[in-house]
């Protein structure tokens, strides 16, 4: 996901001299230096980032890394304040319901992730509310992995450390004209911005030269068209002077994404409740609210086997319409959701059990995954709920 390039004129790239750079494996580095300059000059102002001069708070800086993986700064922030005026710090949010956590993350996808959340400010919290000041530390945490531990170290503790996100690796891969394609290269780009550190300007500032690094990416070192010319490292990048830089990284042609399909179940009631039910912890969209249905699978369900699956009890009787088919995108597949729905005068005691739950139709205040809102909008808009 992609999210957020010292000069010294003159130098040739591939050449053994250092020449206003570091020279490793060969290469002259670009000057950690210009890079910070440019930084101090255009750094963007983020909701999480401390202002110049201040310390970065590692509850804001977890948090946010947390809300960007896989997703956009722009989606992320309102996200972001939302759980600040909830939690203001890692202890308020340890000690909120599960539920609550889960509602106020609803939208951004990946629900794992906010359960990962909630039990690393658990584990945080049990800790007095100190987070671990080390990559090694952080990586003991639920939900931090290679990438977030690093950026946590860095922007958070000062550590001399390049977390690679989408955005680093495009930059790396541009300034040493690495022309392999990704996946495969993936390792080899991220050693190579291991280097991008080494020089003192760079040591001196860790926290600085992690979100540089960032806002190089996400503002001039662009995926389409990168703006070489406003570029601080225009002169050291081999990417900018053999002209293709735009089309690195190269990617490897991509394989379809499979297709899974699925059917799920509105059932409204003459009051305007809906039927909900827990999800499995397990699997996609664990332990979330969604709308009743079978499992998701790879052939189609045909209308007879689907309405086998239907929420049922003594004395129902319930109508359903096939209202048409929701499309959701996830990571590793295209679901499509066969959407049914009925309209009852109540709901029978007997399917509101342990499992169901009859919600308001708007589902306001309850966190409903996106997809089952796609699914709930539809049946909506087939007039079944008038
Ligand atoms: S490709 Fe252009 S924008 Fe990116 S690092 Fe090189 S000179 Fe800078």
């Amino acid at each position: 996901m992609d999210r957020r390039g010292g000069s010294g004129a003159g130098v040739s790239f591939f050449c053994l001299l250092r020449v206003g750079g570091f020279v490793i494996n060969g290469s002259v580095l670009p000057s950690a230096a210009d890079l910070l300059r440019w930084y101090d000059r255009h750094r963007r102002t983020l909701p999480w980032r401390a202002l110049p001069g201040q310390s970065a708070d590692p509850y804001r800086v977890w948090l946010s890394e947390i809300m960007l993986q896989q997703t956009t700064v722009t989606a992320v922030i309102p996200y972001f304040e939302r759980f600040l005026d909830a939690f203001p710090d890692v202890t308020a949010l340890a000690r909120a319901p599960q539920d609550r956590v889960m509602a106020l993350w609803a939208g951004l996808g990946y629900y794992a992730r906010a359960r990962n959340l909630h039990a690393c400010a658990r584990v945080v919290a049990e800790n007095g509310g100190c987070f671990p000041d080390t990559v090694a530390g952080l990586l003991e945490l639920p939900g931090i992995g290679a990438y977030t531990a690093a950026a946590i170290a860095a922007i958070a503790f000062g550590r001399p450390v390049v977390p690679v996100d989408g955005n680093v690796e495009r930059v790396t891969a541009r300034l040493f004209a690495m022309a392999d394609p990704l996946p495969g290269s993936r390792k080899a780009i991220a050693r190579q911005a291991t280097t991008l550190n080494t020089d003192r300007a760079a040591i001196a500032r860790p926290s600085d030269f992690a979100q540089a690094l960032f806002d190089l990416g996400a503002g001039i070192c662009t995926p389409r068209t990168p703006a070489c010319v406003l570029c601080p490292w225009r002169e050291s990048c081999a990417g900018n002077r053999q002209g293709i830089a735009a089309s690195l990284p190269r990617r490897a042609p991509k394989v379809a994404r499979p297709v899974r399909h699925g059917v799920h179940f509105c059932m409204v009631d003459a009051a305007g409740g809906i039927l909900l039910v827990r999800r499995p912890e397990k699997g996609l969209l664990g332990g979330m609210m969604g709308l009743p249905g079978p499992h998701w699978r790879d052939a189609p369900w045909p209308q007879a086997e689907a309405l086998d699956h239907a929420p049922t009890a003594p004395r129902l009787r319930a109508r359903w319409q096939r209202v048409g088919q929701v499309k959701h995108v996830f990571t590793h597949f295209t679901l499509l959701v066969d959407v049914y729905a009925a309209r009852i005068s109540t709901f029978p005691n007997s399917l509101v059990g342990a499992e169901g739950i009859i919600h308001d139709v708007d589902c306001d205040d309850v966190a409903l995954p996106s997809l089952m809102r796609k699914c709930v909008e539809l049946a909506r808009d087939s007039n079944i709920f008038d």
